[in-house]
């Protein structure tokens, strides 16, 4: 708790459908800082790492197919509370379970295609801000 960095990344469908802007209006309103931030291709390999909790189900190899269908916008976002504050603001991941609200309930209109990613926990967001930032 306190001040936190998470990692946060805006997914294909968020960039193919000009939605960046929005979600990072949303991001700073929240009075949240976007501290670094990079476009990435990212590759299978890189998927597996991220995703291993969901590498043996059945869609694992459609989720790389979305995740590598276009470029993503990582991003290191700062701010009190920000892991947990993150995902209040993204929403749940099945989109049906996705508040009014949240981006993911105002916008995605699928659990695959939800727009957004953000560490789920401190160990994770550690993890995660190495993982695409070093
Ligand atoms: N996902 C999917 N089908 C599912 C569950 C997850 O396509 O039934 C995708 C979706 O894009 C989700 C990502 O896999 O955001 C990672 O899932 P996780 O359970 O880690 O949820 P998140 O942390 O993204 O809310």
């Amino acid at each position: 708790m306190g001040i936190e960095k998470t990692y946060i990344m805006l997914k294909p469908d968020c960039v193919k459908r000009g939605l960046m802007g929005e979600v990072i209006s949303r991001i700073e309103r929240k009075g949240y800082k976007i501290v670094d931030a990079k476009m990435m291709n990212l590759d299978e390999a890189i998927l597996k790492e991220h995703y291993a909790h969901l590498a043996d189900k059945p869609f694992f190899s459609e989720i790389v197919a979305f995740m590598t269908s276009g470029p993503v916008l990582g991003m290191i976002v700062e701010g009190e509370n920000a892991i947990k504050g993150m995902r209040i603001i993204m929403g749940a991941t099945k989109f049906e379970e996705a508040t009014a609200g949240t981006i993911r309930g105002d916008f995605a209109h699928s659990t695959r295609e939800n727009l957004i990613h953000g560490s789920d926990s401190p160990e994770n967001a550690e993890i995660e801000i190495k993982r695409f930032f070093s």
